[in-house]
């Protein structure tokens, strides 16, 4: 029979009435001739009261201990779903990750899924159930204990089932229609796509957008899963949602897909360092030993043999990092005059898989941030993307504006605004 994933993220399963609303699109499948792996995540709001039990017990706790208490809201839900099915008459099961077993590295709070063997979950396929309700988020080390993979963490374990049991599609659902070109809540004329790139998507979410973890992006491009972002809140079941896909030439003939931001950036200055050989190594050496993760980084031109280094970071990482530019400084490893911090900074980035075969993105993007009068502190490229740190209280300006320039408006809304 063939078979689909579908993951229900916190708010689609929120209360037992939604975890129903769930159920119903899960049956509907099993009425097409499905069989149907779901996967779950806690009801919203649930992981976060767990951290909060853990950290309240200490500030440094065990962090096999924190896995062991905060995978457990996936497995309450899993069980719900499980019952509900089965007072639909469909025959389903839960499963919790070290049943299955989702086998993962032993990084505790942020492991990696490493293989998952297919026999268990496909020889009660066979004795005729029909929907394995996985717990999302968790898994089993070698050493036998229990992990959880990171925030939002059920997206990866979705995904990671469709590439085991080569799915037909795994669907994310959750409440929001699909990807975005930008946030809605910041440009009211963001539209939603009906495909992406996962190349973009991968890009976007690593620059802020929040609609699928990271590392689930990762590995349906690696296995080239069929991944669809859609709604379970549309009461018109609309199966489209966003197709995220292999890059094909007729995907939207936009240069730019989406503009991304990220609110969570601290700019450091390191003045007056030494321009000679080694002295990177030694301030990005010093910052990766601590897990500082360094974003863009820029050089200014040296007077005298001396020069002023620019980086950011993510700002809950600043204190980490003034610790351990400070240690190299008395230490006596590198010698600098200030170190001048900045946390009122925000990162905008486009994005898009035209770039590469257009020239004077860049250009525009700088001329349509200078036209309404924003500064640009740090500028980092990549084939795909380009990203400004600017003052954080021009971030909503800089994406409206963006989104406007490289077309991305709403079509509706142009037509409006045209009359
Ligand atoms: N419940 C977990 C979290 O909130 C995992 C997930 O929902 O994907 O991070
Ligand atoms: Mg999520």
């Amino acid at each position: 029979m063939p078979l689909l994933v579908m993951k229900f993220g916190g708010t689609s399963v929120a209360d037992l009435s939604r975890i129903r609303r769930a159920a119903e699109r899960v049956s509907d499948n099993v009425t097409n001739g499905y069989n149907i792996i779901v996967v779950v995540s806690a009801m919203a709001g649930k992981t976060n009261e767990l951290i909060a039990s853990v950290t309240g017990t200490s500030a440094v706790y065990d962090a096999r201990e924190y896995d062991a208490i905060v995978s457990t809201g996936e497995n309450i839900t899993a069980g719900l779903m499980a019952l509900t099915l089965q007072d639909m008459s469909i025959p389903a099961r839960s499963w919790q990750g070290w049943q299955v077993p989702i086998n993962t590295s032993m990084v505790h709070a942020s492991a990696r899924i490493e293989s998952i063997p297919i026999e268990n979950i496909s020889r009660k396929f066979t004795d005729g159930m029909r929907v394995a309700v996985v717990s999302g988020f968790q898994g089993l080390s070698a050493e036998g204990r229990i992990t959880t993979l990171g925030r939002g963490g059920s997206d990866t374990t979705a995904v990671a089932l469709a590439a085991a049991f080569n799915a037909e599609q795994c669907q994310i659902y959750t409440d929001v229609s699909g990807v975005y070109t930008t946030d809605p809540r910041i440009c009211s004329k963001a539209r939603k796509l009906d495909r992406i790139a996962y190349e973009e998507m991968l890009e976007l979410a690593s620059l802020g957008a929040k609609i699928l973890q990271t590392r689930s992006i990762e590995l349906a491009m690696r296995y080239h899963v069929n991944l669809r972002v859609m709604s379970s809140f549309d009461e018109n079941h609309d199966v489209h949602g966003t197709l995220v896909c292999d890059e094909e030439k007729d995907m939207e003939n936009k240069v730019v897909a989406g503009v991304a931001y990220s609110r969570d950036e601290a700019k450091l200055t390191l003045t007056s360092v030494a321009d000679r050989p080694g002295i990177a190594a030694i301030i990005f050496g010093a910052l990766g030993d601590v897990g500082v993760n360094v974003d863009m980084i820029v050089q200014n031109i040296s007077e005298d043999g001396r020069t002023d280094m620019t980086f950011s970071c993510p700002t809950n990482q600043l204190p980490l990092a003034q610790k351990a530019l400070d240690a190299i400084k008395f230490g006596g490893k590198l010698n600098y005059s200030e170190l001048l911090t900045d946390v009122d900074v925000a990162k905008v980035s486009v994005v898009g898989i035209g770039m590469r075969s257009h020239t004077g993105v860049a250009a525009k993007m700088f001329k349509v941030l200078s036209e309404e009068g924003i500064n640009i502190k740090v500028i980092t490229t990549s084939e795909i993307k380009i990203s400004v740190l600017i003052d954080r209280k021009y971030m909503e300006l800089a994406v409206q504006i963006l989104h406007h320039a490289f077309g991305l408006d709403a079509v509706e809304n142009n037509s409006v605004k045209s009359h």
